[in-house]
């Protein structure tokens, strides 16, 4: 496995693999890999000739008042772990090389960036919208891997690739869990003990209204109701950032009845972590 610096020698590296004719995946990463992450790497593994990981905690996507600086940093373990997952390329470039002194361009999406959390992180999807852009021109991949946990990022990352002509095909990931539903994250480490029985009420109250839909439930404000009285009753710790059931294409509240495909997703702080989780609420699913 290779470890490439420099946004330049990952380019190279990159064209010459395609002009060979081999198929590249990319797994953006911000690194601290779980075992989330994990099955990402795995997942194109299966899909391509060279997995490329790229470990960069992005400083773009992160708000004044976040935890940038904060932010995990275990780049040793991400590459063993990342090798023994099936990586062949883990691209760990700099900031200042990424950004380097007069960038001062920006990737914005701005319909479905209004909504979720970008409501909550002003900011924050251009950073991913730009940084993507930027991974996707530096690796070049004929797929790209993104993980069903961040809901909201995924339909940014394929609107982005649709509306910018980027030719590269995303595929999902389903989330991966701790046995007791709460949804992997790097964050998770930073719940603090007393209030960790309550993280699993995210999933909870995300299991509520999906059986409650299954059960025929189309009244978006029946489903709030529900949620919120599951979230307060499994997680009464639980600062709420927005628990929405929104359309799955659009992003856009959803009240009364529905009836296309819903997404309902919960953002919450447990201590100082704020966890996010979601479902896909479908007829088909
Ligand atoms: P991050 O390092 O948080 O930027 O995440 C990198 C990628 O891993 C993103 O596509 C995430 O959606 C994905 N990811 C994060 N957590 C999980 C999880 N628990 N299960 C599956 N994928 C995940």
């Amino acid at each position: 496995m290779k470890i490439i610096e420099h946004p330049d020698a990952m380019q190279e590296t990159a064209l010459a693999a395609r002009a060979a004719g081999r198929r590249l995946a990319l797994v953006p990463t911000m690194g601290n890999l779980h075992e989330g992450h994990l099955s990402l790497i795995r997942l194109a593994r299966q899909q391509a000739d060279d997995v490329i990981v790229s470990n960069f905690v992005n400083p773009r996507q992160f708000g004044p008042n976040e935890d940038y600086a904060a932010y995990p940093r275990t780049f040793a373990a991400d590459c063993r772990l990342s090798e023994a997952a099936g990586a062949d390329i883990i691209f760990h470039p700099s900031a200042e090389a990424m950004y380097p002194p007069g960038s001062s361009t920006i990737v914005a999406e701005e319909s479905l960036s209004r909504h979720l959390c970008g409501a909550s992180r002003p900011g924050h999807f251009t950073g991913v919208c730009t940084v993507v852009a930027k991974l996707f021109h530096l690796t070049q991949p004929h797929i790209a891997i993104f993980g069903e946990k961040d809901a909201q990022q995924l339909r940014i990352i394929r609107r982005m690739v649709n509306d910018l002509d980027f030719p590269v095909t995303i595929l999902a990931a389903p989330t991966c869990r701790e046995a007791d539903g709460l949804a992997m994250s790097s964050r998770n480490r930073f719940i603090p003990a007393a209030l960790r029985p309550q993280a699993a009420g995210l999933f909870q109250t995300l299991n509520a209204a999906e059986t409650a839909y299954q059960n025929g439930e189309r009244n978006a404000n029946n489903l709030l109701t529900l949620m919120q009285q599951t979230l307060a009753r499994t997680a009464p710790d639980a600062v709420v950032d927005y628990l929405s059931l929104v359309d799955d294409e659009t992003l856009q509240p959803l009240s009364g009845a529905f009836t296309r495909p819903a997404l309902a997703a919960i953002a919450a702080h447990l201590g100082p972590p704020r966890l996010i989780d979601n479902r896909r609420l479908a007829a088909e699913a």
